[in-house]
């Protein structure tokens, strides 16, 4: 298919706010579009140029893309900046520069999706010496054959900037309506893209061989399956009163990790699907050892334990391990532990759509001999008293609370559901819950506080596509957790307030709103100060709120709703 098509639907999809129109337009340009090349346009879409976990990142600077433009139209780099700079968008210079140019290079060739995506991956992997060369030149290629319209594309392409806002949903919903002029297969849809998060070979699939193949989609090693989540409620007679006899286990306070395993291979995925193999090469070699299967993906929480004190670590002592460097040294200094807890598929079969009891039987027979492999704690449950029971041995253990989960439940992919259920310390202690929030802004802080040039947060909860401020945080850091979030933040530095955040305070500074962080509250109040879940002109808002940490595991799509919040509001009048 040519690019230009492709290049006018962002064109139209920019323009676009409502999604059933996104929806209409997008299923016309796939069912326009050949099958071979259906998933390069849906990466395209996506702003990327394969799935995330995979982790193939164009990340072009500015320069460089400046550097193509000016080899392109002859103009020089002051020139190229100098309109950059008036319109703020690397892409609307692209097109200016190329509309200038009046007619197209001589020889200059029709541009297919294929050749753009080509040469993006190509960008993308180019590494070594003279690889910036050869990025400029590869780009250069694509510039000197694009139309103006195109050309904007590129450009914003390849520097991040293409924001179209067509997410996973839409283009969901643009597949069943391309095939049945409705939503009716969305769902079937969405559980392939729950167990493979690889949204162009779900669409590839659909056009290539059908429905059929979409309801046979099982999960396959390395791609990795978004993980099933938990409900919570406040009692274990609450929680007995809706499963019954259950399987109780140990809440790891840790990092989750979905290991990958066929033959020697092994990756390992974070909870957002990244790929994060690099950080436990101990793990790696566990699950060669000690996984009796060729093919295997399971689940567990990785915790550090130390061995002096006999106790678990917190979840910060963890996640140093989110170091790149120096992991050697940190393996040796806080030996690990992966308690696995579910099983997803192995030697070709899906354990997904079987009750947990067969799962979790599965699991064990998986998992042999001694090492740093284990199965999570577990002792199956009827009643409250018993429950209760295993809750006190967990938290004395230095645990976070228990998990009790529904023995018959299948493994549902990417949703929250009450086939388990969490139960945890926390809870006795003011809020029912922690919240996960939103960085949206900071500031610059007083006394002391001065010298790290961050003082406090101003946190968002999140409605649909919008961010509604909830809490301003000033305690609970750490000098280290300062100097982080303030290196963290200026990087997402913004000149004003994002469009898609509500909020009626200032702070010094405005952030992209994208990173999460936990806070724990002694309640919920109203406030006329903050914009969550507003009625009558009263938001609600934290009191004392204080930072428990950062969450760089959790994407702000994950971030606690303005629904959840009300819901822990509402809670409170009756708990
Ligand atoms: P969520 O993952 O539900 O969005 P969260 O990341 O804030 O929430 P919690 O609310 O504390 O975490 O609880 C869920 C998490 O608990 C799981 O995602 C998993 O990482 C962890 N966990 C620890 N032990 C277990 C266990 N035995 N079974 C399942 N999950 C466990």
């Amino acid at each position: 298919m040519e690019f230009a098509r492709l290049a006018e639907a962002f064109e139209k999809l920019e323009a676009k706010t409502s999604r059933l129109e996104m929806t209409a337009d997008l299923a016309e340009l796939l069912n326009g579009a050949p099958e071979s090349q259906i998933g390069k346009i849906i990466y395209l879409l996506q702003g990327v140029i394969a799935p995330p976990h995979r982790g193939i990142e164009l990340g072009v600077a500015e320069k460089l893309c400046i550097d193509a433009l000016a080899t392109v139209t002859g103009q020089t780099e002051r020139a190229i900046e100098a309109s950059y700079r008036k319109t703020g968008d690397l892409g609307g210079t692209a097109r200016l520069l190329l509309e200038e140019r009046k007619q197209r290079s001589l020889g200059a060739s029709q541009l297919s999706v294929a050749k753009v995506h080509d040469n993006f991956y190509r960008i993308a992997t180019a590494s070594g010496q003279g690889s910036q060369t050869a990025k400029t030149r590869l780009l250069a290629e694509l510039l000197s054959n694009a139309s103006p319209i195109e050309a904007k594309a590129i450009t914003r392409f390849v520097t991040g900037r293409l924001r179209l806002g067509v997410g996973e949903a839409t283009i969901i919903d643009s597949l069943s309506y391309a095939k049945a002029g409705d939503k009716s297969l969305s769902k079937e849809l969405e559980r392939a893209f729950n167990l493979s998060s690889d949204l162009g070979l779900v669409a590839e699939t659909l056009y290539r061989e059908g429905m059929h193949a979409i309801r046979a989609f099982k999960p396959t090693p390395f791609n990795p399956i978004r993980p099933a989540l938990a409900e919570r409620l406040p009692s274990a007679a609450e929680i007995i009163g809706k499963l019954g006899t259950c399987l109780a286990e140990g809440k790891y306070d840790g990092l989750r990790l979905q290991v990958h395993k066929s033959g020697d291979r092994v990756e390992i995925y974070s909870r957002r699907q990244e790929k994060i193999t690099h950080m436990f090469p101990d793990v790696v070699a566990a699950a060669r050892r000690q996984i009796k299967a060729k093919d295997a993906i399971f689940e567990g929480e990785a915790i550090s334990y130390d061995e002096e004190t006999g106790r678990f670590q917190a979840f910060q002592e963890t996640i140093k391990r989110k170091r790149k460097h120096g992991i050697g040294a940190k393996q040796k200094e806080i030996p690990l532990y992966l308690f696995a807890f579910d099983l997803m598929y192995a030697d070709g079969k899906d354990y997904t759509t079987v009750a947990f009891a067969e799962r979790r039987a599965a699991l064990k027979a998986l998992v042999s001999g001694k090492g740093l492999i284990e199965l999570s704690k577990a002792v199956a449950v009827k009643t409250p008293a018993e429950l209760d029971a295993f809750f006190e041995e967990c938290v004395n253990a230095g645990l976070e609370g228990v998990m009790a989960k529904d023995l018959k439940a299948p493994y549902v992919a990417g949703s929250r559901k009450f086939a388990w259920i969490k139960l945890k310390k926390s809870y006795a202690e003011g809020l029912a819950d922690t919240l996960d929030v939103v960085v949206v802004g900071y500031y610059y802080g007083k006394g002391k506080r001065t010298e790290f040039g961050l003082g406090g947060l101003l946190t968002a909860v999140r409605a649909e596509q919008r961010f509604k401020t909830i809490a301003k945080i000033g305690t609970g850091f750490s000098e280290a957790q300062l100097q982080e979030l303030r290196d963290y933040l200026t990087k997402l530095k913004v000149p004003k307030k994002p469009d898609n955040v509500d909020s009626l305070l200032e702070p010094h500074a405005w952030v992209k709103p994208e990173l999460v962080v936990e806070v724990k509250a002694d309640e919920l109040t109203q406030s006329e100060m903050h914009t969550a879940a507003k009625t009558g002109g009263r938001g609600l808002a934290l009191r004392f709120p204080r930072l428990m940490r950062i969450r760089y595991d959790k994407s702000a799509k994950e971030a606690t709703t303005e629904k959840e919040a009300r819901g822990l509001y509402e809670s409170q009048k009756t708990h």
